[in-house]
């Protein structure tokens, strides 16, 4: 009980579980479950003991041994695991292995719903297919995540992920910006051995360590990144090469992110962006929508931000 802190005699046998003949002890787990005579089961394996089929603590070993070897260097789970199950696994894999099996445990807090605990019987959960069809970008929902702590409860709504989206957005617009100020800098990242220019730079990337190293603070990671490309001083070279190492961590696939090939921008769309603008001015926006829509017929896409509408190609 040493990850959970548990006292074995505070543990009541038959608490909530019907007393197991079978166990010696009420913390005894199965590492086999054999199979009842006369039945046959769709998943069953013969062993010295009997035909069966694993305790699912033992599956979780049986993984880890086959595909990361005898220690494993984190292991990660939901914190409801951490009574039963992972003790468990500690139980069997030190008896089998000797000690520290797993060098540090990572448990996250629940993702709740609509405020609600996700359950098979609520149906409320999604998929990431759900996500996409909704028109968002996976890498959104981690984004999403990323902003809090692995270990706060996490409430999951559309508004939220929504934000996280444009959030997101923002961050390729920029990362795109950088792109197209550097040249499509070619950055090698992956040494971790950035030779930054400016201090501040050097500055932000000891602070991105510092956070990452404390438990996994992504948020404050995240609020790093947005302080990195806002910073006014630091140099394009610098941002970009930074923001591409913080992404080493964070994972939101930066380093795809070109830079936007420059477009002309046909009269006929600029004359129509342009007409959009008065309208807006007259706070007529029901005619400043149909321009958007006019726009977006034509192939273009108006975004409206504090310095004004930015067109791209849709
Ligand atoms: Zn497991």
């Amino acid at each position: 009980g040493k990850l959970a802190g548990l006292d074995l005699d505070q543990l009541r046998e038959g608490a909530r579980v019907e007393k197991n003949q079978e166990k010696k002890n009420p913390t005894d787990f199965a590492l086999w479950k054999l199979t009842p005579t006369g039945v046959r089961r769709q998943m069953e394996w013969d062993s010295p003991w009997g035909k069966g089929f694993p305790g699912w603590h033992i599956e979780c070993t049986a993984m880890g041994v086959k595909y990361l070897g005898r220690q494993i260097d984190i292991h990660t789970g939901g914190m409801d695991h951490i009574p039963v199950h992972h003790t468990n696994e500690i139980a069997q894999s030190e008896g089998a292995f000797g000690a520290d099996v797993v060098r540090f445990w990572l448990h996250n807090e629940f993702v709740m719903v609509d405020g609600e605990k996700m359950s098979k019987s609520k149906g409320n959960f999604y998929t990431l297919d759900d996500i996409v069809k909704r028109g968002l970008n996976p890498l959104a929902v981690r984004y999403f995540f990323l902003q809090a702590h692995y270990r706060t409860p996490m409430n999951f709504t559309w508004e939220g992920v929504e934000a996280g989206q444009s959030g997101y957005d923002r961050l390729l617009d920029k990362i795109g910006e950088l792109q197209a100020k550097t040249k499509n800098l070619k950055i090698k990242t992956k040494n971790h051995n950035l030779k930054l220019k400016t201090e501040k730079a050097q500055e932000l990337s000891k602070a991105f360590l510092v956070a990452i190293n404390d438990d996994l603070n992504t948020a404050k990671g995240l609020a790093i990144l947005w302080d990195l490309l806002r910073d006014q001083k630091i140099t394009d070279e610098d941002k970009l090469a930074l923001a591409l190492d913080f992404d080493q961590v964070l994972g939101l696939k930066l380093d795809q992110v070109k830079a936007p090939a420059a477009v002309e921008i046909p009269a006929e769309v600029q004359r129509l962006v342009s007409a959009r603008e008065q309208a807006r001015q007259n706070k007529d926006f029901a005619r400043s929508d149909d321009l958007r829509l006019q726009i977006q017929a034509a192939g273009f896409e108006v975004k409206d931000t504090p310095a004004g509408q930015v067109v791209r190609e849709a």
